[in-house]
């Protein structure tokens, strides 16, 4: 066993990797460039660890025999390329943890939708399972395996958890949708950032499930050309599968080893039509772990989704103000608008990651009546939707974009902040906008 375990990163992953290595005898040193967060400081204090910050000690660290790396730091960072050249093995949070662990394992990826996925799959299991969510989310993996008490975990993952995977195997994988996002990560080949994606099925058995969307054809394609060896078991709104789950006058259906099972639509507490995927996959892996379909039906009506994702915030005057700062690329952002009722004016933009703004023009064209931009750079949104949106304000923060917006609006609009855009402009992430726009409507 590799005993000398270098931890890269301080943060939620790395602090959990940190816990657990120490618990099961690693002699561990944690080690991360920048400043560590106070109450991670403290966990490592606590727990008795080695660790160092605003550097790196580079020859401590190429003495690893592990290193686990957290997934914020790319693999072009030059002690990642050191320990490459050193010939050490470099693994992710969810590759270390799950060695130690007997449970379940539901792993959650895809472009977007994956926190909705994971959390509506968790809110149907919990009932009946002793089962806990993890991965790119609240508390991490690795440090609730050091808890020793869960028979079940739901994980998000994303591709950089996946890419530092090397016998990670879930029972069942579940892969949400793709389209183009973090490409600066990927060389900016869309297809590097498929295959990454895939590596979820990449260590799965015959006795393993794979589920994912039968609309997608990017993901059609990849499985056309690519053997796995999990049952695969797609979802689709738009045509009937024979194993897997879809959708059929208002009730969704899942169909599993000739059984049928049948909710209606109507009852989903979710809206939208990517939230219907969301909760296909998330019932089929229910159905998948035997929970009953009572306890299913009760949770899908009862799940209001997650903050930041589709937030219905407050009705003013009869308008709608919906919080959907999670919306950072272009496709979450379709759903979005795709899933708007009335005329909505739309508040939109942030830091471009290379936009193709075409896909929404039909949407666009549709169902708003107004733009109002939020973000440092304009120019791509103005010449994208100028001919077909009458009316576009430019505004330079957040409150101002919310009263323009509150001016435009009339009784039995919506206002929608989707900005298929990164938030690093004006705020510290995607929680500080949307927490910034709720409170600026709430102050209205
Ligand atoms: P992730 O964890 O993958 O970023 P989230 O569940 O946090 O996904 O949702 C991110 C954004 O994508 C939100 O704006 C949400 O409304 C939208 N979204 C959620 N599910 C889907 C889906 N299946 N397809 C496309 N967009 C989605």
């Amino acid at each position: 066993m590799n005993r000398r375990l270098v931890i890269l990163g301080a943060g939620e992953s790395g602090v959990g990797t940190a816990v657990l290595g120490k618990q099961r005898g690693y002699e561990v040193f944690v080690s991360d460039f920048g400043k560590i967060k106070e109450t991670y400081k403290q966990v490592l204090i606590h727990n008795n660890l080695d660790w160092e910050e605003e550097g790196h000690t580079v020859a401590k660290i190429l003495n690893a025999q592990l290193v686990m790396k957290s997934p914020g730091i790319p693999d072009n960072a030059a002690i990642v390329q050191q320990l490459n050249e050193a010939g050490v093995p470099v693994i992710s949070e969810i590759e270390f943890a799950a060695q130690f662990t007997e449970a379940t394992l539901v792993g959650i990826t895809g472009s977007n939708g994956k926190t909705t996925t994971a959390t509506l799959t968790y809110e149907l299991l919990k009932d009946e399972l002793n089962v806990a969510l993890g991965g790119n989310i609240g508390k991490s993996f690795a440090e609730q395996v050091s808890e020793n008490r869960y028979e079940n975990f739901v994980l998000e993952l994303s591709s950089f958890q996946l890419d530092g995977i090397k016998n990670f195997a879930p029972h069942i994988a579940v892969l949400t949708n793709l389209s183009p996002d973090h490409l600066d990560r990927y060389d900016y080949n869309y297809q590097k950032y498929i295959d990454s994606k895939f590596r979820i099925t990449m260590n799965q058995t015959e006795a393993d499930f794979f589920i994912y969307d039968g609309d997608d054809s990017e993901i059609l394609t990849w499985l056309e050309n690519h053997e796995i060896k999990a049952k695969k078991l797609p979802f689709s709104l738009h045509k009937e599968v024979a194993e897997g789950a879809y959708i059929k006058n208002n009730e969704l259906i899942i169909t599993l080893h000739n059984t049928k099972q049948t909710m209606p639509l109507a009852s989903l507490g979710l809206q939208g039509q990517h939230n219907i995927k969301n909760a296909m996959a998330a019932s089929t892996v229910a159905t998948l772990l035997k929970i009953r379909k009572a306890t299913i039906r009760e949770s899908l009506e009862r799940f209001q989704g997650v903050e930041h994702r589709l937030e219905k915030v407050l009705k003013i005057n009869n308008v709608m103000y919906v919080n959907d700062s999670k919306a950072t690329n272009v496709n979450a952002t379709f759903y979005a608008l795709d899933s708007m009722e009335t005329p909505t004016v739309w508040i939109v933009g942030g830091v471009d990651k290379g936009n193709d703004y075409s896909e929404l023009l039909p949407l666009v064209n549709e169902k708003v009546k107004a733009i109002v931009c939020l973000g440092v750079d304009n120019e791509k949104i103005k010449r994208a939707f100028g001919n077909i949106v009458d009316l576009i304000v430019e505004t330079a923060g957040m409150e101002e974009a919310v009263k323009v917006a509150y001016k435009i609006a009339e009784r039995n609009n919506t206002v929608l902040l989707s900005p298929a855009c990164a938030s690093f402009d004006l705020f510290e992430n995607y929680e500080d906008r949307g927490r910034q726009f709720k409170e600026a409507v709430r102050q209205l």
